[in-house]
């Protein structure tokens, strides 16, 4: 068996003992450090473009993730464990108290596991075909307590399932809602793009900056919800929203920024690419009585070089990228419509300061650097960029 425990040392800190194995977690270190950590790593990459101020910290950071991935399998004799698998591999690292997931997103995970056990559920096996367990996904919704829970299968096979729902209510009634995802695609922890829902609206709803949300199976949520309350209060405190204001929310998920934008008065448009989550987001603008911002399925570069082609006009760009960030074709359409000022939102250092380079060579200057400690315990590190077209001068001196 795994053995899989958290330690409390002595300064409260907590320890995995699977650290290496897993991958989940890449800082095993004390928080305060894991801060000096990435503060330094932002300021030897960022710097040089703009003062990097102090990153925002976790209050408590311990099981912050909203979404949980679990991949099941039989061990040796027969048991079946659950767990995640290690860093882009298919081995699976059994786990039981993970420190970053929410707990009772792994409470519900230790009793699927019993009752797939009685149900016969089996997971599937790549090598022999049999099985239909493919992994479970469950998000959970801080502000409203809804809970959803997708069991992956891998065809639409789901015998009595009406019964193991009937069940597994009764073990979880905290459960809202309960969608099977119907998924052939051989990646690990892909969604299918069938949902069967066994219970509930197949939804769930959370609330962020006083705004509502609805999120399905597919869509992007950020999965720190604490701290996504902050990077969304610095994101649009930097757009220096006022009423009127044309806002771009470039890359918008389920409309979350350009939703708390509008609600503030600016004139939004959210450009996405998800089809799912464009439909999340025309709903959560209803759900928020908006009618001052809209929505567009479209990839966000060819979005807006139509927009400069046509000759519109945004007096600010919020864009929050994937990790690999934005593209040249990107920037460089948004160079062309020329917005007052953007504001970056990133994910991932690297591409950050890769396309804080591009955006120089377009004119635009990087006057806030802000980094958010999203993800505590792992190397990654988020941050809110302020960028404002430089001000040409004339001959005179004077600035146009
Ligand atoms: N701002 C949102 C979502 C950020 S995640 C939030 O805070 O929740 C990045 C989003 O970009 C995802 O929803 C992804 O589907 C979308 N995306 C990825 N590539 C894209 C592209 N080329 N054009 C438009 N959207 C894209």
């Amino acid at each position: 068996m795994v053995k899989h425990t958290t330690i409390n040392n002595s300064t409260g800190e907590r320890r995995c003992s699977c650290f290496k194995r897993c991958g989940g977690c890449q800082l095993d270190m004390p928080y305060k450090q894991q801060l000096e950590w990435k503060q330094s790593k932002a300021q030897r990459m960022l710097s040089r473009f703009c003062k990097v101020e102090q990153i925002i910290p976790m209050q408590s950071p311990y099981n912050y993730r909203n979404k949980v991935q679990t991949v099941y399998r039989r061990d040796r004799s027969g048991r079946l464990i659950s767990g995640v698998f290690q860093s882009s591999t298919r081995t699976l690292t059994a786990t039981q108290d993970c420190f970053l997931e929410d707990t009772a997103a792994q409470s519900i995970v230790a009793e699927l596991k019993k009752l797939f056990v009685s149900f016969r559920i089996m997971p599937y096996d790549e090598r022999t075909g049999r099985g239909i367990l493919r992994h479970t996904l469950i998000r959970t919704a801080k502000q409203t307590g809804q809970i959803m829970l997708v069991i992956v299968t891998k065809g639409a096979m789901f015998p009595s399932k009406h019964n193991f729902v009937k069940a597994l209510l009764q073990k979880c009634p905290q459960v809202t809602t309960v969608v099977q995802n119907i998924c052939d695609d051989p990646m690990p922890l892909t969604l299918g793009e069938r949902n069967n829902v066994l219970y509930g609206s197949g939804k769930i709803a959370d609330e962020l900056c006083s705004c509502k949300f609805l999120i399905s199976p597919a869509s992007f949520y950020q999965v720190n919800p604490v701290q996504t309350q902050t990077l969304y209060d610095t994101a649009v405190k930097a757009a220096d929203i006022a009423e009127g204001k044309r806002v771009l929310d470039a890359y918008c998920g389920v409309g979350t920024i350009g939703i708390v934008c509008a609600k503030q008065g600016a004139q939004v448009v959210g450009v996405e690419s998800n089809k799912s989550a464009v439909r999340d987001a025309i709903a959560n603008a209803r759900l928020n009585k908006l009618n001052n911002i809209r929505f567009v399925n479209d990839d966000a570069a060819q979005f807006i070089c139509e927009s400069a082609y046509k000759g519109e006009k945004f007096d600010t760009i919020i864009m929050d990228p994937p990790r690999a960030g934005s593209t040249e074709q990107f920037i460089s359409a948004v160079a062309a419509i020329s917005p007052h000022s953007v504001v970056y939102v990133s994910c991932k250092i690297e591409t950050l300061e890769r396309d804080l380079k591009l955006f120089a060579k377009c004119g635009y200057k990087a006057q806030l650097i802000q980094p958010v400690d999203m993800f505590p315990h792992t190397t990654g590190i988020e941050n809110v960029v302020l960028l404002k077209k430089k001000v040409k001068e004339n001959t005179n001196g004077q600035q146009n």
